[in-house]
């Protein structure tokens, strides 16, 4: 009977632990402005600080160490996203993207591209930074059923229970994604920015899946004395977007970033 992946994942850790003892100190790659292994190994689970930025996105032994983590596990979406922009143009992250359908989708996204943009030439770390606190990611599998008891009152107009929801939430963004009323049953898109301050601005929604080009819509968000801000949109037919769809990816950003000049 073959190990099962519980089973195997100690083995493969005792092996891995074995293997970086016995490995040279100085890869030839690795250069003197290179972090610890301990700090690549912390950055790849919880992301670049802003003053490592510079170093990550020219440097190719970063890029293969973080790269190699990748084939294994992907580590949350802000952080996957942050590797993405950094290594996006790199041979090892152009090899890893070559066989990922996660991460290939993702690149087709332009707010990603725009970040990457953003990182490689004219924003500073702390701007980057700040545009990223207010993206929304999330990855959906339309196949998945959630019921709608999870949803906090008032969060939607109609408390009937639609078979497909989900909700995602960032640091100043919350996005619920639900399937409408008979008889269209369209997939209706609601973005909250619960402090209000982004009251009166207009946010994009990308729904990335198959082939084609993102899916966008703009929603406004207006003042809501329950919600902070909030608005409201249809993306289309549930049905028509979730068949034959594996997975989708969504990503939500206010309008006013994506008006930056493109790469
Ligand atoms: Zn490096
Ligand atoms: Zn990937």
């Amino acid at each position: 009977m073959n190990p099962t992946k519980h089973e195997m994942d100690p083995i493969l850790k005792d092996f891995f632990d074995r293997e970086v003892a016995r490995a040279p100190k100085h890869h030839s790659l690795r250069g003197p402005s290179c972090p610890s292994m301990t700090r690549q190994a912390e950055a790849f689970s919880s992301g670049w600080a802003v003053t490592e930025w510079e170093h990550a996105a020219g440097c190719d032994y970063c890029c293969k160490m973080t790269v190699l983590q990748l084939e294994n596990e992907h580590p949350k979406w802000p952080v996957l996203l942050q590797h993405l922009t950094l290594f996006g143009q790199q041979a090892p992250m152009q090899a890893h993207l070559e066989t990922c359908w996660s991460c290939k989708l993702l690149m087709r996204s332009p707010i990603v591209n725009l970040v990457r943009f953003w990182i490689r030439t004219k924003l500073t770390t702390a701007q980057i930074g700040e545009k990223l606190a207010n993206l929304v990611i999330g990855s959906v599998m339309p196949g998945e059923r959630h019921l709608i008891p999870a949803v906090p009152q008032g969060k939607f107009a109609n408390e009937n229970q639609p078979p497909f929801y989900r909700e995602f939430k960032g640091p100043n963004l919350e996005v619920y994604l639900r399937e409408g009323e008979r008889p269209n049953r369209p997939l209706i898109v609601r973005v909250d920015n619960p402090n209000g301050k982004l009251a009166g601005r207009t946010v994009e929604c990308e729904l990335i899946y198959g082939d084609g080009d993102p899916t966008r819509t703009s929603i406004k968000l207006k003042p809501n004395a329950e919600l902070g801000a909030t608005g409201q949109t249809t993306l289309g037919r549930y049905a028509t977007l979730a068949a034959s769809r594996d997975c989708w990816h969504i990503l939500v950003y206010p309008a006013d970033e994506a008006c930056s000049p493109q790469p």
